[in-house]
């Protein structure tokens, strides 16, 4: 058995939602399909998420009424395709859904009636394809995830899984002798309110459910035929990425791989469900396959791909003796989470110490008062601040096994005249990050594809 999950570009309109029935009908293991809201197509620039996020905006500053005339574009943008696709008569049901979100609204806690908003366009596009696959002789019926177990913690648009759901799951779903259609994004709290996952979020259910389900894969359908060893739009033609690890991509999606939203690797991770990245809008290319391990011998890629990110701040703290100060990192560490900032990287000296921190992560001010607590509480010699950093990963499990990489690395960054503000591999060997000015980023990570592929 398969679990199948759909972005928003393979369900951006009636072309995309018919080469979908025809992925799902070819395979009868295909049993449980996730999808996404409608998202970017030829004709529709922006995504149903996005049109409901500024429908609940609008509905919040200037009331329900101006909400209703941005509700009715995305009532028109389901009805066109349920039009086009023989099945007009879901509109019943969708339109009565999403009518009645601003009609039963409770505008007094917007965060709720946010994530309720958010949630509708993946809601409505599973009852749209479980019509729209019962229409093709292929009985398919939509599941409400709330009543099926997916239970979240009480974080608005940023909930995450409760272990009991992967149980309940399982139960609801296993009997279901029809197609099963589970719209992704979102789920409820166990006091029954419903909470969205982060964005990108569906990628997250489909693999809740292949863990769940227990299944042999989970197919993960995008817009692309692979994950690309680096960013094809500095690149002409990259090596395609056909096999990569679970620690590996963890790595690359951390730093801007986009393709598969970066916590949706955990649920399969634990129970080694294999993941495969492919293409719906062509279908018979095999795609990239996320892997529990993977041959790193002479004969094999080491280095996996080369990702990179924009948008990094860095605190270097020196103190003479400070290897011999008991407490120092702890109390240092201590300051950032006063302020509510998660630290990305703390590669260490004798008497140093730099945190790098992702600049978006601080609040006005914030800056200024973290580098007055570390003077004046810490009693640091020297407090230095770099912003507009980049980060450059190169990953790849071989990369362990492989005399010369890091040395290859620094020549090409180099010649490339790229200058490295610092340098962290971490303790797994499965990365090396090079911190870069951000001007320099894009130089570099092409400086370092032409060395290591
Ligand atoms: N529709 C949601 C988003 O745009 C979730 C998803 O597509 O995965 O973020």
């Amino acid at each position: 058995m398969k679990v199948i999950k759909f972005g928003g570009s393979s369900l951006a309109d009636d072309i995309q939602f018919r080469k979908v029935g025809a992925i799902v009908t070819s395979d009868p293991e295909r049993r449980v399909v996730v999808v996404s809201a409608p998202g970017k197509g030829v004709n529709d620039p922006v995504k149903v998420t996005d049109m409901l996020i500024k429908t609940a905006e609008t509905t919040l500053e200037r009331g329900v009424d101006a909400g209703k005339v941005e509700l009715q574009k995305i009532i028109d943008r389901y009805a066109s395709i349920a039009e086009k696709l023989g099945v007009p008569e879901v509109m019943e049901r969708i339109g009565a859904d999403l009518a009645g979100l601003l009609e039963n609204a409770d505008l007094s806690h917007p965060a709720a009636f946010t994530d309720c908003l958010k949630a509708a366009g993946e809601d409505n596009s599973a009852k749209l394809m479980a019509a729209y696959l019962t229409s093709l002789g292929y009985p398919a019926v939509y599941v409400d995830p709330r009543e099926a177990g997916m239970i979240l913690s009480d974080e608005y648009g940023n909930a995450k899984i409760l272990d009991k759901s992967f149980d309940l799951l399982n139960k609801s779903l296993s009997g279901i002798k029809e197609i099963v259609v589970f719209p992704g994004f979102f789920g409820r709290t166990e006091s029954g309110r419903l909470v969205t996952f982060p964005r990108g979020g569906s990628d997250i259910t489909g693999a809740i459910l292949a863990a769940a389900l227990k299944v042999d894969v989970y197919e993960n359908f995008t817009d692309v035929d692979y994950v690309y060893a680096v960013n094809p739009k500095l690149v002409d033609h990259p090596t395609p990425i056909t096999l990569v690890t679970y620690r590996e991509m963890r790595e690359l999606s951390y730093a801007g791989f986009n393709v598969y939203q970066e916590e949706a690797l955990l649920p399969v991770f634990r129970v080694g469900i294999p993941v495969n990245i492919r293409n719906a809008n062509n279908p018979s290319c095999p795609g990239t396959m996320i892997v529990s391990s993977r041959p790193v011998d002479a004969e094999h890629v080491r280095v996996a791909g080369i990702a990179s990110d924009k948008g990094f701040t860095s605190i270097y703290v020196s103190k003479y003796l400070m290897n011999r100060e008991i407490g120092f990192g702890r109390r240092l560490l201590q300051i950032l989470e006063d302020e509510g900032i998660s630290y990305e990287h703390t590669p260490t000296g004798i008497d140093d110490m730099t945190i790098i921190i992702r600049s978006a992560a601080l609040k006005p001010g914030a800056l200024d008062r973290i580098v007055e607590r570390i003077r004046s509480e810490l009693h640091a010699d020297d407090v230095q601040v770099t912003v507009g950093l980049s980060l450059i990963v190169v990953v790849g499990e071989g990369m362990k096994h492989a005399v010369g990489i890091a040395s290859s690395a620094t020549a090409a960054l180099s010649q490339a005249g790229v200058n490295i503000s610092m340098i962290s591999q971490g303790s797994s060997e499965v990365s090396m990050i090079f911190a870069v000015n951000s001007e320099d980023c894009d130089k570099g990570v092409t400086a370092l594809y032409n060395e290591l592929f």
